[in-house]
C-alpha cells in the first residue's frame, strides 16, 4: 500500500481536540501511558510466542528504549513487543474500539470546564493513553512492524493530532513499535535525560520490563588557554556514548526519592 491520508473516527478527533487544547497540570502522564502501552505490547508478544517461539526472531530480550534528540526536539519510545500490521495501526490508532468513549469524552470535557485536576487520571482510566502524546507533541510518528511479518511489511503512521493521519508502508527490520514525539516548544524539557529519568522512576515501578536510555558521560571542553591548564576549560557537557543502560533511580541528597 502506498501513502494514504485517512480521517480519524469522530470520537478520536473530539478527544484529540480536548487533549491538545487543555492546559494539563500533569503533562508528564503521557510518558507513563506510552511506556505502559510498550509493556502491554511485550506481554502480548510473550503470550503469542508460547505457541510460536519464532516470533521472538533474533531478539528474545524484551525492552523499551527511551531516547531523545535535543537538536531535532524529539523524544522516542521504542519497544520490541508484538508491533502492529498496517491494518492494525489504522484500526488501533485511528479509532477507539471501546464502548463508553463518548461518555468518557463528556466527562473529560466536564473535568476541563471545572478545571478539575483529574483529567490525567481520566485519560489513563479510559485507556486512550496513546493520544496523550499530543499533550506534549505537535506531531507523532509511529513506525511499527508486527512480529512474524516481513521487514518490508512495516508501517509508518504520522499525525499532527488534528483531523487526519497518514499511513504508509515502510521497511522496518526490527519488530515492534517506535513512537517519535515532535515536542511542542513548551515541552522541550522532555528532550533531556534528567526530566525523563525523574518521570520514569516515578511512574514505572510496576513495569517489569527493562527501560533503557542512552548512556551519557561528561566530556571536558577545550582548554581556555592551552599553555595554562589552571585557566580551566570551556564548552564541556554531557555526550552520548552510543551504549544503552537501564534508567536508574535518581538519588537526591543520597536518598532514594521514591522512599521519601
Ligand atoms: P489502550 O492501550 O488502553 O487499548 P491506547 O489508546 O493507549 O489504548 O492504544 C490503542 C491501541 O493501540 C492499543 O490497544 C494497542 O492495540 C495499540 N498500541 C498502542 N501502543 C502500542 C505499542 N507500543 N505496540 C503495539 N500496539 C500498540
Amino acid at each position: 500500500m502506498s501513502k494514504q491520508t485517512l480521517s480519524f473516527q469522530a470520537e478520536v478527533a473530539q478527544l484529540l481536540h480536548l487533549v491538545t487544547h487543555s492546559l494539563y497540570s500533569n503533562k508528564e502522564i503521557f510518558l507513563r501511558e506510552l511506556i505502559s502501552n510498550a509493556s502491554d505490547a511485550c506481554d502480548k508478544l510473550r503470550f503469542e510466542a508460547l505457541n510460536k517461539p519464532e516470533l521472538f526472531e533474533d531478539a528474545p530480550n524484551l525492552e523499551v528504549r527511551v531516547s531523545f534528540d535535543k537538536d531535532a526536539k524529539t523524544l522516542t519510545i521504542a519497544d520490541n513487543g508484538i508491533g502492529m500490521s498496517e491494518k492494525e495501526a489504522v484500526d488501533n490508532l485511528g479509532t477507539i474500539a471501546k464502548s463508553g468513549t463518548k461518555e468518557f469524552v463528556g466527562k473529560l470535557a466536564d473535568a476541563q470546564k471545572s478545571q478539575a485536576k483529574d483529567e490525567g487520571s481520566l485519560i489513563g482510566q479510559f485507556g486512550v493513553g496513546f493520544y496523550s502524546g499530543f499533550i506534549v507533541a505537535d506531531k507523532m510518528v509511529v513506525e511499527t512492524r508486527r512480529a512474524g511479518l516481513k521487514p518490508e511489511e512495516g508501517a509508518r503512521w504520522t499525525s499532527g493530532g488534528t483531523g487526519e493521519f497518514e499511513i504508509e508502508t515502510i521497511n522496518k527490520p526490527t519488530r515492534g513499535t517506535s513512537i517519535t514525539l515532535h515536542l511542542r516548544e513548551d515541552a522541550l524539557d522532555y528532550a533531556g535525560a534528567w526530566k525523563l529519568k525523574e518521570i520514569i522512576n516515578k511512574y514505572s515501578d510496576h513495569i517489569s520490563l527493562p527501560i533503557l536510555m542512552e548512556k551519557e558521560e561528561w566530556k571536558e571542553g577545550e582548554p581556555i588557554d592551552a599553555a595554562d591548564p589552571s585557566k580551566g576549560t570551556k564548552g564541556g557537557g554531557m555526550v552520548k556514548t552510543g551504549e544503552w543502560e537501564k534508567s536508574t533511580p535518581l538519588l537526591r541528597c543520597g536518598r532514594d526519592p521514591r522512599k521519601t
